[in-house]
């Protein structure tokens, strides 16, 4: 079992995703910074946006240990 949590990624927020797979948590995470948080996203630049997506890999990585994005 997966779980990240909004607040990880820097959003005031207490929204969880979690899942078995790592594409599904990740797909649910972004899913739901794009419909809650659409205001902070337009107001990050491309790279900050790659940087929270690669922050979500970091964070499901972890758990298995297997780093792979
Ligand atoms: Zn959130």
């Amino acid at each position: 079992m997966k779980i990240i949590k909004c607040r990880d990624l820097g959003f005031k927020c207490n929204f969880m995703a979690a899942g078995n797979e790592l594409k599904e948590v990740e797909s649910v995470i972004l899913d739901h910074i794009e419909k809650q948080h659409e205001k902070e996203l337009k107001d990050m630049s491309e790279d900050d946006i790659l940087h929270l997506k690669h922050r979500i890999s970091t964070l499901l990585g972890r758990s298995c240990g297997c780093g792979a994005l």
